[in-house]
């Protein structure tokens, strides 16, 4: 059907689209007085970045990408996510010969083919940031204060961070072998998911959202228990400079998130709903990303957060962002002279910044009048044959009812005087 989106996609139309600015607004607010810098990274990417960026074993690349085959059968991927593309561009454009941290943003559509439903999306968008350079605690705690600055501005209520450490991959191996010996002694009432997830990436099945392997799972080693000095000391920091922020955590030993170059800290950030939690924003530090990429080992950590899921929330909260600029200044005219000068004055307060808007239906002057309204204009302009005759048109304050006629030659001064 010509008339019908594509499942998983959406339409913002005017009205809502006003919402998305005011949150883009915020959002590059926020970063500059953070000092991350935008960077605009492509759509689509070459299938194997993401391959190895965001490793085989997770969810996206074997299940949830949009991967086909260019016209020079090249394999091409349209981006599920926004860290690798950013670590591919640090790398590609020596970021790394900057003075270090290297703080970037980047915000845009992401496409994973999932099954669509409530606040989840096959084309959705995601805001995000990555530190590359820098393996300092303060830095993670950094990030996940810019999140919750985010959120803080926006009004928004009943937000958790979700803290955890999956440690260096001397802990995580230690781990490994820790956690095997505790599921090997149920694997088969597992799900056939966590059944391959066990020798794969055994971690990932404490991640898993089948309430039967929760259960399963329950008591199983966490990675906090499995902690090098230097990654546990790392994750004390973390906390300390959280405290520090004000900024208020719970440790959650379960969050492991599903991709394989994370490091040390995790965190998701949480929003509790009536009878439920889903988790708004997800991160954390890769230290091993950028090697993984073919580059010199390079520490990174950031966090990406879902935009679409901020306005549903900020709904059921009762926070109204809709800020629309109601319209300056309508201009109604009666006859073929006044209308062609009606054009041209307001083509003139459009250049000095003036909202306006004016018939383009051939409409009566009654119906003009009414179309103002539906505007809500707070000046019209009013221009009939005789007021032209004599050189002049009526302004009319909408909010007095005060009308006054007005020189051609000075309405757009007169206008700006009445409006600013
Ligand atoms: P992830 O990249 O999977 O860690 O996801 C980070 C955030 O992006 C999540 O917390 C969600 O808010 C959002 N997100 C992920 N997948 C989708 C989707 N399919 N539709 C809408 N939002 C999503």
């Amino acid at each position: 059907m010509l008339t019908t989106r594509p499942r998983g996609t959406n339409d913002f139309l005017p009205g809502e689209t006003e919402k998305w600015q005011y949150l883009e607004d915020l959002l590059r607010t926020v970063c500059r007085e953070f000092g991350y810098r935008e960077i605009r990274i492509p759509i689509f990417e070459h299938t194997e970045l993401f391959q190895r960026g965001v490793g085989e074993t997770t969810d996206i690349v074997s299940k949830e990408m949009y991967t086909f085959f260019d016209r020079s059968e090249r394999s091409i991927t349209l981006r599920p996510e926004g860290t690798a593309s950013t670590a591919r561009a640090y790398l590609e454009h020596k970021m790394y010969a900057l003075p270090q941290p290297t703080k970037l943003f980047y915000m845009g559509p992401m496409f994973r083919y999932e099954r669509p439903q409530a606040g989840r999306y096959r084309q959705f968008h995601q805001f995000g940031v990555e530190a590359f350079g820098s393996s300092e605690p303060a830095v993670d705690a950094e990030v996940i204060g810019l999140a919750m600055e985010i959120y803080r501005r926006l009004g928004l209520n009943g937000l958790e961070v979700h803290l955890n450490s999956v440690g260096c991959p001397n802990c995580r191996k230690k781990h490994r072998e820790k956690l095997q010996e505790f599921l090997i002694k149920n694997l088969n009432e597992f799900c056939p998911d966590c059944r391959e997830r066990f020798e794969k990436n055994p971690l990932r099945i404490l991640d898993c959202k089948n309430a039967k392997c929760q259960e399963l799972s329950q008591g199983a080693p966490t990675t906090l228990d499995c902690l090098c000095p230097e990654c546990g000391e790392h994750f004390d920091k973390v906390k300390g400079y959280l405290d520090l922020a004000e900024i208020k955590y719970v440790i959650d030993e379960r969050l492991v998130r599903g991709l394989d170059y994370y490091t040390k800290t995790a965190f998701e950030i949480i929003v509790k709903e009536i009878g439920a939690q889903s988790a708004i924003c997800g991160g954390g530090r890769y230290d091993g990303l950028l090697e993984s990429l073919g580059g010199e080992p390079t520490p990174g950590v950031g966090f990406a957060l879902g935009m679409e899921r901020i306005f549903p929330t900020l709904e059921t909260q009762g926070i109204n962002i809709s800020i629309e600029k109601p319209l300056d200044v309508f201009v109604a005219t009666l006859g073929d002279e006044a209308d062609k000068v009606g054009f041209q004055i307001l083509m003139k307060l459009r250049q000095e910044g003036v909202k306006s808007e004016k018939d383009f239906l051939g409409r009566s002057l009654k119906a003009q009048m009414k179309h103002a309204g539906r505007f809500n204009a707070r000046i019209t302009i009013i221009i009939g044959e005789t007021e032209l005759s004599r050189g002049v048109v009526v302004m009319r304050r909408m909010d007095t009812s005060e009308q006054i006629e007005v020189s051609l030659n000075d309405v757009v001064k007169v206008v700006k005087e009445n409006l600013f």
